[in-house]
């Protein structure tokens, strides 16, 4: 039983490939080079059950044909974790909605060309994004749950990277379930969703500890190298921990009652002032060194702005979710390990 993971090089991805090998699936990953699919192979020590693909730009809609003529035939499930994920961009037609729309189209037509009648599952990394309206946030009156969706389009997306990145999850998603509506007769699979808020946790191999961590758990990196001086923002998110989400994916495509679902994975609002509460109390190494700001400032266990409400998913999942805390002390704790500062 095979899986095709897309973007396996990802933060999100490689817990997903971690557990899958766990399981002992035979794994197609998909990297953009060489030089990366050779270091997961490696981080994996060389497990004979992994695969990987290069395919350098999912903007082309032809990207995975190749991947799926050659191995097709023996992949029953499909993992779609690739697309940008930046709050940064200089071009957001071609730097996020030209990747994320045409990533997703393009192996969904790679199915139906080279796999229609074997791939029975495909589950696609959505986001929260595709669920919430930007504008609406903090707003205590809107409502974000597994039906709602974010109402902008490729025109009104285009304002910044933020709302440009969101807009490209939302038109991704929105083109997966199209293709499937209108590609239902000549296709096998039934189609699930991970839609994930911020996703923080550790690594899953330490050596991907860079200066730099990818956009998610850069929110603590960038917390752990604030001066003490250094003024807490007002910034505030949801949260979610990234051994879930990748437990997620695997229970989309392994159970049923999952087919046609968006999994809204999400375990509740925190502010920065939030993140430094718990570096401070969890590592006496960070004393001094990081800000303590006004501790009562956090607003972890409240309502910041929206409801925001995935009773459906968790009665779905039927797992409990990561506490804050732990996926906050995670996280820290994998970066100062490997900065010598633990
Ligand atoms: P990463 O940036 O770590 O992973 C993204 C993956 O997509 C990487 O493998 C990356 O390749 C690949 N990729 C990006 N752009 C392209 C492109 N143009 N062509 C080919 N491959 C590309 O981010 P995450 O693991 O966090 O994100 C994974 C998925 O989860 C994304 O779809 C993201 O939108 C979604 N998501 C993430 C959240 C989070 O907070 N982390 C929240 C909600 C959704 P490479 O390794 O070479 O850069």
């Amino acid at each position: 039983m095979s899986v095709f993971v897309s973007g396996a090089t990802g933060f999100i991805a490689q817990h997903i490939v971690s557990l899958l090998l766990e399981q002992n699936y035979k794994v197609f990953g998909s990297a953009r080079s060489e030089e990366k699919a050779n270091k997961l192979m490696t981080n994996f020590g060389n497990n004979p059950n992994l695969t990987m693909v290069i395919i350098p730009d999912i903007s082309k809609l032809d990207a995975f044909h190749d991947a799926f003529k050659i191995y097709g035939r023996e992949i029953k499930y499909v993992l779609h974790t690739a697309s940008p994920f930046s709050f940064v961009a200089e071009n957001i037609e071609k730097d996020f909605l030209i990747p994320a729309k045409n990533g997703t189209l393009g192996i969904l037509e790679s199915i139906k060309l080279y796999a229609a009648d074997t791939v029975e599952r495909v589950v696609v990394t959505s986001s929260f994004a595709a669920i919430m309206d930007l504008r609406k946030i903090l707003d205590k009156t809107a409502t974000f749950n597994e039906s709602t969706w974010n109402p902008d389009t490729w025109e009104t997306c285009q304002i910044d990277a933020s709302f440009g990145y969101n807009g490209s999850k939302k038109i991704a998603e929105e083109a997966a379930w199209n293709f499937l509506k209108e590609n239902g007769d000549f296709v096998k699979f039934k189609l699930s969703t991970v839609n994930p808020v911020l996703v923080f946790g550790p690594q899953t191999f330490d050596s991907d500890i860079k200066s730099t961590l990818n956009t998610s758990c850069e929110v603590i990196n960038r917390c752990l190298n604030a001066k003490p001086d250094s003024p807490v923002s007002n910034f505030s998110s949801q949260f979610i921990d990234v051994r879930d989400v990748a437990k997620a994916h695997l229970y989309a495509f392994q159970n049923d009652n999952t087919i046609g679902k968006r999994l809204f994975m999400v375990n509740g609002d925190f502010n920065e002032q939030d993140i430094f509460n718990c570096l401070n109390a969890d590592f006496q190494s960070l004393t001094g060194k990081i800000p303590i700001g006004v501790p009562s400032n956090g607003v972890l266990g409240t309502q910041m702005g929206a409801f925001i409400d995935n009773t459906k998913t968790r009665e779905i999942l039927g797992f409990e979710f990561t506490t804050f805390e732990k996926s906050v002390h995670d996280t820290a704790e994998q970066i100062l390990k490997r900065q010598g500062k633990f």
